[in-house]
């Protein structure tokens, strides 16, 4: 290969597999997304060296990073915690996909992933330091600090979805309880907004499928009961990000996920709620942004995954 370097980005959600191959300088020069085979460690394996196949037209690849749905065990480098893909848990991923496809791969949580790219081409561009917060099923987050995730000593570090914010709330699946994504994931959402509204009239009720874009309508339409939803989220939300800004004192704060595409109608009530818990310096030193990327952040981060591993091996 005599042209210079790229790097491909594979994200590993529960419903799709998106790749992305980038240049050294960011730029996106593939994509790919299909629904993921996950019914054997096989198939799945053999789906992956595929997309790298797919991706690499030119053989440019200089390494490979995998943005996965679970904890990456940072002692074992295996992964962890993966309800979404269980045929993934205890693989060597790295190993298998080395081996496969003749490039360094590198791993690292989704969220972490999305972050690095936001970081880097997104929403955190120019930001030495940043906390990123993904809504959806789930609630994700991550550090980075001057262009690389601060994952702790073990691989947990960032997780702000499961900080405590109602000491009397429900089980959460980390084994605690009252956590940010029982109340802000999209469960805790559906789950408050049809409480609410069977006790009281709201044009909720009349929806068959609620979900936190059709609770977010309904409040900027100006029901009352859709509006205590979006508030009860966004005050979850800033309890523990007022917490986390207060023990970090980061620069910016990017909100990504599909739930955010809700848009300012939820990061406004979000800052709001936030400056009023937080030491006034620490939310004045830090700027709040939706993320950029889209859905092509996990892929494109995976890709900075990849550069980020071969640059330093
Ligand atoms: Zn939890």
């Amino acid at each position: 290969v005599t042209g210079p370097s790229t790097f491909l980005g594979l994200d590993v959600g529960g419903t799709y597999l998106k790749g992305a191959r980038l240049s050294g300088s960011g730029a996106l020069l593939a994509r790919l997304h299909e629904p993921i085979r996950k019914e054997s460690p096989q198939s799945l394996l053999g789906q992956l060296t595929e997309a790298v196949q797919k991706l690499e037209c030119d053989g440019s690849a200089a390494g490979l990073g995998l943005g996965l749905p679970g904890i990456v065990d940072l002692r074992t480098g295996r992964l962890r915690n993966a309800p979404n893909v269980p045929v993934l848990n205890g693989v060597d991923l790295s190993r298998e996909l080395e081996s496969r496809t003749g490039r360094p791969a590198f791993l690292e949580n989704d969220a972490n992933a999305a972050a690095l790219a936001e970081a880097w081409l997104g929403a955190g561009r120019g930001a030495e330091t940043l906390l990123y917060v993904t809504l959806g099923t789930g609630v994700g987050g991550a550090l980075v600090f001057q262009g690389r995730v601060w994952a702790g000593r073990g691989g947990f570090a960032g997780e702000i979805g499961h900080l405590q914010v109602d000491p009397a709330g429900l089980p959460c699946g980390c084994g605690s309880w009252g956590c940010v994504e029982t109340i802000v994931g999209i469960a805790g959402w559906v789950r408050r907004a049809r409480e609410a509204s069977s006790r009281r009239r709201s044009a909720l009720s009349l929806h068959p499928q609620l979900t936190p874009e059709v609770i977010v309508n309904e409040a900027r339409a100006g029901d009352a009961v859709a509006l205590e939803v979006v508030d009860g989220a966004a005050q979850a939300l800033a309890v523990a990000l007022a917490g986390t800004l207060n023990l970090v004192n980061v620069e910016r704060v990017v909100i990504g996920g599909g739930v955010a595409q809700a848009g300012d109608f939820l990061l406004d009530r979000v800052v709001a709620e936030t400056r009023r818990r937080t030491f006034a310096h620490v939310f004045e030193d830090a700027t709040f942004r939706l993320a950029e990327l889209g859905g092509d952040a996990g892929a494109m981060g995976a890709a900075r995954v990849g550069m980020i591993g071969v640059q330093a091996a």
